[in-house]
């Protein structure tokens, strides 16, 4: 038993209840604060882990779309849950070939954990850390990009019970956690994703700027959906460990726990908060529309066997249908007075 789930059995014992969107909020903080995730030895591997070819494409991304804004002299690059730093060291490598985007960046680094921003520091020593978007100043644009950080911010899942939703809750069965109720059709929401977007939106759509937000999750941009109509979806809670999927309530705080991110209701927050939002893609046809192919293909000149077969593996597993490519996702918007981002 972990220390965080005999917590929880201390406090159901006690009379309070839990819910699942409260035990996913305790889990990753627990889990973030005192793991080493991420990475080949980690319990899972993300894009930017998998090849610096991820967050090139994203700073030629970047500095392309500041460019095509006129270039404005001043703007802060955030970063939400940058993990092992990995991604903005490769952003900040390629944008060095844009050296008046390079020179107009402040870059700001969003993050929780302690022990990650220790790692984040070693990559990019000139970044500023915040625990929250709040005391980043808004006096200039923004340009933000978060990576399978949503899929980590709290669900909350409704479980229908005769004609009624309610709450999932967790309670204690022969001195374990169980869901309760345990059965029945289940939706989720996720306020905690919703109001994150929309602030990040409403700051960007007041000073200008743009965001990008890639993820695991369902569900293409239709304004049309009415908001209340339930998601499709399910219960999608998961937990990883050592790289193979466990019970979500086998090992809190010591599990990585996610659940799927729905596009269409942060799409709709990004532009109920004044931004324009850009079509969803899958991560495949993004990444391909940006050239992240004769990206490939160059790293791969002059490598022998194994090194050329690496990159290619890479390759395969950022953009391919049956591996990242269809999965994840990518939402991006902008404030009205910016032009369409490249790739989407
Ligand atoms: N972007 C990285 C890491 C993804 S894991 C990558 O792609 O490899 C999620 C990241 O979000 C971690 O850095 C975690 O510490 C951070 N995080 C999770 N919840 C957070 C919160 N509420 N506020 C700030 N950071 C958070």
């Amino acid at each position: 038993m972990t220390p965080l789930e005999a917590r929880l059995l201390n406090e159901i014992e006690a009379g309070n209840p839990i819910s699942v969107e409260r035990y996913m909020a305790l889990c990753t903080k627990q889990y973030y604060a005192s793991r080493q995730a991420f990475g080949r030895g980690g319990d899972f591997i993300t894009a930017p882990e998998i090849s610096q070819m991820f967050g090139e494409i994203i700073g030629a991304w970047l500095a392309n779309l500041w460019q095509r804004a006129d270039a404005p002299p001043h703007v802060r690059l955030v970063e939400l849950g940058p993990g092992r730093g990995t991604m903005i060291a490769d952003i900040l490598r390629a944008v060095r070939g844009t050296p008046d985007f390079n020179a107009a960046i402040s870059v700001h680094l969003i993050e929780t954990s302690p022990a990650l921003r220790a790692l984040q520091a070693a990559r990019a020593p000139h970044a500023i850390w915040h625990d929250s978007l709040d005391s980043i100043p808004d006096d200039v644009p923004m340009m933000l990009v978060a990576n399978e950080f949503l899929d980590a911010l709290p669900v909350r899942q409704h479980v229908r019970v005769g004609d009624a939703w309610t709450e999932r809750m967790l309670t204690a069965r022969s001195g374990r956690l169980v869901f309760d109720p345990d059965t029945g059709p289940i939706r989720e929401t996720a306020p905690a994703r919703n109001e994150c977007v929309a602030r990040v939106a409403a700051r960007i759509a007041a000073r200008g700027g743009a965001a990008l937000f890639i993820d695991y999750g369902y569900g293409g941009y239709q304004p049309a959906v009415d908001a209340a109509s339930l998601q499709p979806e399910g219960d999608t809670l998961q937990a990883v460990k050592d790289h193979a999927t466990i019970d979500p309530l086998a090992a809190p705080g010591e599990s990585d726990i996610t659940a799927h991110v729905d596009f269409a209701s942060l799409a709709r927050s990004a532009a109920g908060a004044g931004t324009i939002v850009a079509p969803v893609r899958s991560q495949g046809a993004f990444l391909c529309a940006l050239g992240i192919e004769h990206r490939a293909a160059q790293l791969g000149i002059g490598l022998d066997g194994e090194a050329a077969h690496a990159v290619a593996s890479a390759l395969r597993r950022l953009i391919a249908p049956q591996a990242m490519g269809e999965t994840f996702k990518v939402l991006a918007f902008r404030s009205p007075d910016w032009p369409p981002p490249a790739g989407l």
